[in-house]
């Protein structure tokens, strides 16, 4: 149950996923104590252990842009953002560039806009080009996206994709839950404290201020403030207390299922792999180790979406109809491509809000703060949303509102607002998914 000390900290962290340890790894290293907890034995077992771990720098609005644009420049040099020794396995930013299709949705319109309004550096290519650099796809138009037993599916396309987007510094992190370790490790080394298999039942109130948390075993853990970082269960947490009584932004829990296709014979993904953003058939993929492809659908244009009640109790394993209609999609952009006899992929959930935008912000009681709803996007802006989460929990213990101060980036120095992220915020300002 450990002791008073042991029980005590400045700044609780619920969850070691990638968000909780990356916050932990900024706030020990600005002098707070921290103590971080997950109910896992393991670091980085949640959300972040079924990513896809794709670090891309388009996005639909600048802000988001320059975000990723900025963890881009930490995952590039992930060993000496860690201070981690040459003996610590670290993971590994692979670069393979993201293609963008031209889908005709406007999508690629607002990703270059934002993009160029966060300074962000990006190609546009002809058809010409897309086919001479990726001569394996078929470029023909296929969209709009339809369900695979629709005749029209099938249909022989008759026109071609205008162009794309090419972003040459995107690329991936085949191994999210070791970058997950390698902060909490950190955090550490910064004197951060983990406690593993310990889950949090209940979030302390003491009238409208938080005082800490209840143990599943009844003991009690005290903090000054409380970081509630549990990916999926961050919602069931706070807002059986309360805390999210205010929010003017709905989230909710999304089973996503990613499908493992290996490549067609004679194509080298190491070479010639690349992340192609695909909605003129719904998909999105990466190349992953073995020479396959890992990827999924691109949101929910064509089949509705699985809302999970209780993050506890979903389906691990991938689906038939799931798998069939990825496999089929990226067979039509990828015609020498074979559809696989093994049923292979990753499930997990996506804690999203309403209009894909994470919540990291504080909460209607004082010293309590979220970090929610990071959907399918967050892991590649994780280490530096620990810092902008120590701007948060710093800020709002001094009395003062985050949004009103910029929170400025350590390793670039560009200022960013927090009010995107705000509980408060109008969802209806929302992000054009590619
Ligand atoms: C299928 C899938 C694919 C994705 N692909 C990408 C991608 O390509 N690129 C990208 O940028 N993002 C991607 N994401 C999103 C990204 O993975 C998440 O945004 C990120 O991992 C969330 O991290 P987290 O730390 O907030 O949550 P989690 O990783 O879920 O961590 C939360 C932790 O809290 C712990 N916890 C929960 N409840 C309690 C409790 N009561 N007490 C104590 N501990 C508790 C859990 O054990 C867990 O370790 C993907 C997500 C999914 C599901």
């Amino acid at each position: 149950m450990g002791t008073e000390v042991e029980n005590r900290a400045d700044v609780l962290i619920v969850g070691a996923g990638v968000i909780g340890a990356s916050a932990a790894f900024a706030l020990a290293k600005a002098g707070h104590d921290v103590l971080v907890v997950d109910r896992n034995s393991g670091i980085g077992d949640g959300s972040t252990g079924s990513s896809a771990g794709i670090i891309r720098v388009h996005a639909s609005d600048a802000q988001s842009s320059a975000l990723a644009a900025d963890a881009l420049a930490v995952w590039n040099n992930w060993r000496g953002f860690l201070g981690a020794d040459s003996t610590e396995e670290v993971a590994r930013f692979v670069r393979c560039g993201s293609l963008i299709l031209d889908a005709g949705t406007g999508f690629v319109d607002r990703a270059a806009a934002a993009m160029r309004a966060a300074e962000v550096s990006y190609e546009e290519w002809s058809l010409d080009e897309m086919s001479g650099h990726f001569p394996y796809f078929d470029f023909h138009r296929f969209g709009p996206p339809r369900p695979v037993d629709d005749d029209e599916f099938w249909s022989e396309p008759t026109e071609l994709l205008p162009g794309a987007l090419y972003t040459a510094q995107s690329g991936y992190v085949g191994d999210p839950t070791l970058a997950a370790v390698n902060l909490m490790h950190a955090a550490q080394r910064e004197g951060a404290r983990l406690r593993r298999s310990t889950p949090v039942v209940r979030i302390d109130l003491e009238g409208a201020r938080v005082v800490g948390a209840t143990l599943a075993d009844g003991s009690r853990l005290r903090a000054e403030a409380v970081l509630v970082a549990a990916g999926p269960h961050t919602d069931s947490l706070v807002s059986a207390i309360g805390g999210t009584s205010d929010f003017r932004v709905r989230t909710r829990r999304i089973r996503e299922e990613l499908v493992h296709v290996p490549a067609p014979a004679g194509l080298d993904l190491a070479l010639q792999g690349v992340h192609l953003v695909d909605g003129d058939l719904n998909i999105n993929f990466r190349p992953e180790l073995g020479n396959a492809f890992l990827g999924g659908s691109n949101g929910d244009l064509v089949e509705e979406q699985t809302v999970i009640e209780d993050p506890d109790e979903f389906d691990p394993l991938v689906t038939a109809d799931v798998w069939e209609r990825t496999t089929l999609r990226l067979a039509r952009r990828i015609p020498a491509l074979g559809i696989p006899r093994a049923r292979t992929g990753v499930v997990g959930l996506y804690d999203a809000a309403e209009d894909w935008l994470p919540i990291y912000d504080r909460t209607c009681f004082d010293g309590l703060f979220v970090a929610m709803a990071t959907s399918g996007t967050q892991f590649k802006t994780a280490p530096i949303v620990g810092e902008l989460l120590r701007h948060v929990v710093e800020t709002e213990l001094d009395g003062r509102d985050h949004t009103a101060e910029p929170f400025l980036a350590p390793t670039s120095g560009r200022s960013y607002s927090t009010a995107q992220f705000s509980r408060l915020r109008d969802p209806r300002k929302g992000q054009l998914r590619g």
